[in-house]
C-alpha cells in the first residue's frame, strides 16, 4: 500500500511538475525575450544619454572658443597693454575654453556603455593645434604697437580663431553624423543642437569680420562686404532650419520665449548695429563707434542666441534622461511582474499539492484501510480546504455505514450459525468448523476429539408434558453443557434432541470424562420448565477420536454416533467411546446410530 501510495504521489507530483515546469519555461522564454528586448532599449537609452551629455560638450566647447574671440578682439583693437582689465577678460575666456576642450576630452577617454562614439582623435588634436596658434596670433598682433597694427594683422588672428571653431565644428559633425546613425530618434535633437551651435557661431562671426576696419578705423573693403553678405546669408538660412524645427520645441514655453528675444535682439538689434557699421564703413572709415563698444553691444545680442542654444540642449538632455529613466522602468516593471508571475505559478503548484493532491492521497489511505478494516487516524485538520473537509466528512459518514453494515452482517451470521431455540451452534456451523478443522489437519497430532449426545427417552416429555416442556428442557440441557466445557470446546445442537461437543484438545480420556461430567451433571439437574414441571433427564453419550490427516468428519461423526449408539444400547445414560482407529471409510467403519436404531444392537464398549 505504502509503494503504490508513494508511486500515485510521485506519478501526481511529477505531472503536475511536468505540466508547470512547461509553463514556466513558456513564461521565462517569453519574459526573457520581452526583457531582452527591453534591455537593449535601456541600453540604447542610457547610451543615448551619454552620447547627447558628450554631445553637448562638444556644443559647449564650440560655445566658448566663438566666445573667446570677444575679448581677443577687443585686444587687438586696443592699445598694447594698456587695458590691464580687458587682458584679464581674455585670460578668463581662453582658460573657460581650455576647461571645456578638457572636459570634452575627459568625457571622450570614458569607456562607456555599448558601443561608444569617441571623436577620432585627429579632429580633437587639429582644434587644440589650431587654438594654440590662433592664440599665439592674437597674441603678436595684441604685442604690436596699436598705431603699427594692420587690418591684414587682426584678420588674419581673427581667421585663425575662426579655424579653430572650424576644425570643432568638423569633430561636431563627424560626431552628429555617428549619433544619428546609431539611433535616429536622436536627430532632431542633434541636428537642431548643431544649427543652433553654427548660428551662435556665425552669429559671432558677423561682427568679427568687420572687427578689424572697425578697431582701426579703415574703411570696409569688398571682401569684408562679401564675406559678411556670405555670413548674413548662412545666419538666415539657419534660422530658417531652426524654426522647421518647431516640432522639437512646440509646447515649451522657455524655448519659445528664447526664441522670441533670439528674433528681437539679435536678428532686431545685432544684425541693426552691424548694418550701421557696414553703412559707414562703405563711406568713409569713421565709424559711430568703437571696436571695444561693438563688441560689447553686439555680444549682448548674442546672449538670447546661446541662451536659446543652451535651454534647447538642457530640454533635448532631459528628454533622453527622461527616455531612459522610462525605460527603465518599464524594464524593472516587466521584470518585477515576470518574476511574480513565476513566483504565483510555484506557489500555485506547491499550494495544489499541499492543498489538494496530499489530502486526495490521504484519503485515498482512508478508503483503502476502511476496505481493509483498518481505519486509519489521521490529522485531517492540516487540511483547511472546505472542499477537503466536506471529503473527510464523507469518508467519516461512509466509516459509519460500513461499522453498520459490519454490525448487521455478525448479527446475521450469529443467527445464521446459531441455534434458536438452545443458543447454542447449528448443525451448519458445526459441520463447516468440523470440516474446517477436521479436514485441514495433516499430523496425528492434530486429531479431533467429537461427542455426540442424544437424550434419553425424550419422545415421552414431549409425549408426557407437551412440547414446549420438551424445549425448555432441551435449552436447560444445551445451557448445563455449555456451563460445563471449557470456553475453546464447542457446544452445537447436531439436530431434535442431540448435542455434539468439539472439543478443543486431543486427550481421549479427558473428553470421556469430560462426557462423563456432563452425564452425571445432567442426571443429576433437576430441570423446572416454564409451567413450574420438575423434570430429571438423562442421556447417552458416543466419543470418538479422529486421526489428523487421514479421518475426515465425517468419519468422525459416523464413529461417535456409533459409539453412541452402543450407549444407547447399553442401557442408556452411559458414555460410550470407539475405541478402534478410524480408518475406513464411512460406510464401512459403522452405521449411523439411525441405520442401526432399525437393526439389533450389537454389543459396545463401555466405561
Ligand atoms: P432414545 O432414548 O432412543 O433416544 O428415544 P427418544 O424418544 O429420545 O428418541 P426419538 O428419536 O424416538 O425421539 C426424539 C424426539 O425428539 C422426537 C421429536 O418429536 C423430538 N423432538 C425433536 N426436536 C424437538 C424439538 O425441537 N422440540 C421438542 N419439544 N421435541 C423435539
Ligand atoms: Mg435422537
Ligand atoms: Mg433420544
Amino acid at each position: 500500500m505504502d509503494g503504490s501510495k508513494s508511486k500515485a504521489e510521485h506519478s501526481l507530483r511529477r505531472k503536475l511538475w511536468t505540466r508547470t515546469g512547461l509553463a514556466i519555461v513558456c513564461t521565462v522564454i517569453l519574459a526573457l525575450t520581452i526583457i531582452g528586448r527591453l534591455y537593449v532599449d535601456y541600453a540604447q537609452a542610457r547610451q543615448n544619454l551619454f552620447d547627447i551629455q558628450a554631445f553637448r560638450l562638444l556644443l559647449d566647447a564650440a560655445n566658448h572658443l566663438s566666445a573667446e574671440r570677444g575679448p581677443a578682439n577687443v585686444m587687438m583693437a586696443a592699445e598694447a597693454s594698456t587695458d590691464s582689465s580687458a587682458s584679464k577678460r581674455l585670460a578668463e575666456f581662453r582658460t573657460r575654453s581650455d576647461a571645456a576642450l578638457d572636459g570634452v576630452a575627459a568625457h571622450l577617454a570614458m569607456p562607456y556603455g555599448l558601443h561608444d562614439h569617441p571623436v577620432p582623435k585627429r579632429l580633437f588634436d587639429r582644434v587644440r593645434e589650431e587654438l594654440s596658434q590662433a592664440r599665439m596670433e592674437v597674441d603678436r598682433v595684441v604685442s604690436i604697437p596699436r598705431e603699427n597694427r594692420r587690418v591684414e594683422d587682426i584678420q588674419q588672428a581673427i581667421g585663425q580663431m575662426f579655424v579653430v571653431v572650424d576644425e570643432l565644428q568638423a569633430a561636431i559633425a563627424w560626431k552628429a553624423n555617428e549619433l544619428v546613425n546609431s539611433d535616429t530618434s536622436l536627430a532632431g535633437p542633434v541636428l537642431t543642437g548643431q544649427i543652433l551651435s553654427d548660428l551662435r557661431e556665425y552669429g559671432g562671426r558677423i561682427a568679427s569680420q568687420i572687427m578689424a576696419p572697425v578697431a582701426l578705423g579703415e574703411k570696409l573693403e569688398l571682401r569684408n562686404l562679401i564675406e559678411v553678405g556670405r555670413t548674413r546669408g548662412r545666419i538666415l538660412e539657419l534660422w530658417r532650419l531652426v524654426g522647421g524645427q518647431d516640432a522639437l520645441y512646440r509646447g515649451d514655453a522657455r524655448l519659445l520665449d528664447s526664441r522670441r528675444d533670439v528674433e528681437r535682439l539679435f536678428f532686431g538689434k545685432g544684425l541693426a548695429i552691424i548694418d550701421t557699421l557696414i553703412a559707414e564703413g562703405r563711406l568713409s572709415g569713421s565709424y559711430s563707434m568703437t571696436a571695444e563698444q561693438l563688441t560689447t553691444r553686439f555680444v549682448a545680442t548674442l546672449q538670447p542666441l546661446e541662451h536659446f542654444r543652451s535651454e534647447f540642449l538642457n530640454l533635448a538632455v532631459e528628454n533622453v534622461v527622461a527616455a531612459r529613466d522610462r525605460a527603465l522602468k518599464i524594464l524593472i516593471a516587466v521584470a518585477a511582474v515576470t518574476a511574480l508571475l513565476l513566483a504565483v505559478l510555484i506557489g500555485f503548484v506547491l499550494s495544489i499539492q499541499v492543498s489538494i493532491f496530499r489530502p486526495l492521497l490521504r484519503a485515498g489511505e482512508e478508503v483503502i484501510g476502511l476496505a481493509e478494516d483498518n481505519p486509519s487516524a489521521l490529522k485531517r485538520d492540516l487540511y483547511h480546504a472546505s472542499e477537503m473537509l466536506h471529503l473527510f466528512d464523507a469518508i467519516d459518514i461512509l466509516q459509519g455505514k460500513l461499522q453498520e453494515r459490519a454490525s448487521l452482517m455478525g448479527q446475521l451470521k450469529l443467527q445464521a450459525e446459531t441455534d434458536g431455540l438452545t443458543n447454542v451452534l447449528n448443525r451448519r456451523a458445526l459441520d463447516q468448523l468440523g470440516e474446517r478443522r477436521v479436514d485441514g489437519q495433516t499430523k496425528a497430532d492434530d486429531a479431533s476429539i467429537l461427542i455426540l449426545i442424544d437424550l434419553d427417552h425424550f419422545k415421552r416429555i414431549n409425549d408426557t408434558h407437551g412440547h414446549l416442556a420438551g424445549d425448555d428442557v432441551l435449552k436447560e440441557a444445551a445451557r448445563l453443557m455449555r456451563s460445563l466445557v471449557r470456553p475453546t470446546d464447542i457446544v452445537a445442537r447436531f439436530g431434535g434432541e442431540e448435542f455434539a461437543i468439539l472439543v478443543s484438545d486431543h486427550d481421549l480420556a479427558g473428553a470421556v470424562a469430560l462426557a462423563r461430567k456432563i452425564r452425571l451433571a445432567l442426571q443429576l439437574h433437576e430441570i423446572i420448565t416454564s409451567d413450574g414441571t420438575r423434570l430429571r433427564v438423562t442421556a447417552s453419550f458416543g466419543v470418538a477420536k479422529g486421526r489428523g490427516g487421514q479421518d475426515g468428519w465425517r468419519c468422525l461423526i459416523d464413529a461417535a454416533d456409533a459409539a453412541l449408539y452402543r450407549a444407547k444400547l447399553s442401557g442408556r445414560n452411559r458414555v460410550r467411546f470407539a475405541r478402534e482407529t478410524l480408518t475406513q471409510p464411512a460406510s464401512e467403519s459403522a452405521s449411523t446410530l439411525r441405520d442401526i436404531k432399525a437393526k439389533n444392537y450389537r454389543s459396545a464398549a463401555s466405561f
